[in-house]
């Protein structure tokens, strides 16, 4: 399986991966497997770097992220005392594109699978091209997965190779996948929690959101 994807990995996955160290998205690479650039052509001031591992976190996107989420919990809270929420009409849908993370396509799918029964308000669909509002990328990078972005449905998220060896890929998909729909990393938290990513350690292989996560899932898009 490792040897699997390492084959498959191309050298424009490994640009990305090496652009991606940088902090910087990657320009559009030529080539007969080049992927097209990340979403994001420049980072916003709320968009950054979510990792499975502690190490590798970015505090401003989990600062950004934990504030995104306390203000829409204080927002809930308010429409219920008041009365005032309105219903939502149908679920928000987040096209994907995992084309560019070939050897995880059954794993990203199962993700948005896992995902979608059980928010009700946000919608994962798989659409690879140019609809795709959320990317996905594998290759090589010291800083193991992550996910790029504000934590909207948008952004990209890379897989890596070395770090899906090690700790289990689908909950490394799956949390990675929680960051795009908005939720912060917990990495103190116990293995019921899909967001305490790589903190039980690679013995954790659960790859659920908790009914806490996916209830603030569905307080963020509601
Ligand atoms: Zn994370």
């Amino acid at each position: 399986m490792a040897t699997l994807r390492r084959t498959i990995a191309t050298g424009a996955a490994a640009l990305a991966g090496a652009a991606a160290l940088s902090g910087a998205p990657v320009a559009p690479v030529a080539g007969p497997v080049a992927p097209s650039a990340p979403a994001l052509a420049a980072p916003t001031a709320q968009a950054g770097h979510a990792a499975y591992t502690e190490g590798s976190l970015d505090p401003r996107i989990q600062a950004a992220l934990e504030q995104r989420l306390a203000e829409a919990k204080r927002e809930a809270a308010r429409e219920a005392a008041t009365g005032a929420k309105k219903p939502v009409a149908a679920a928000t849908v987040i096209y994907y594109d995992d084309s560019q993370a070939p050897s995880f396509d059954s794993l990203i799918d199962q993700s948005a699978a896992i995902w979608n029964a059980r928010v009700a308000n946000v919608k994962l669909v798989e659409k690879d091209g140019a609809g795709g509002a959320l990317k996905y990328y594998e290759g090589n990078d010291t800083r193991g997965s992550y996910y790029y972005g504000r934590g909207q449905g948008d952004g990209y998220i890379f897989m890596d190779y070395a770090q899906a060896d090690v700790y289990a890929p689908l909950r490394i998909v799956a949390h990675e996948t929680g960051h795009a729909l908005g939720l912060p990393d917990r990495y103190t938290q116990p293995c019921s929690k899909l967001m305490s990513g790589g903190g039980p350690g690679p013995s954790c292989t659960n790859p659920y959101p908790d009914s806490v996560e996916a209830s603030e899932v569905d307080t963020l898009w509601r």
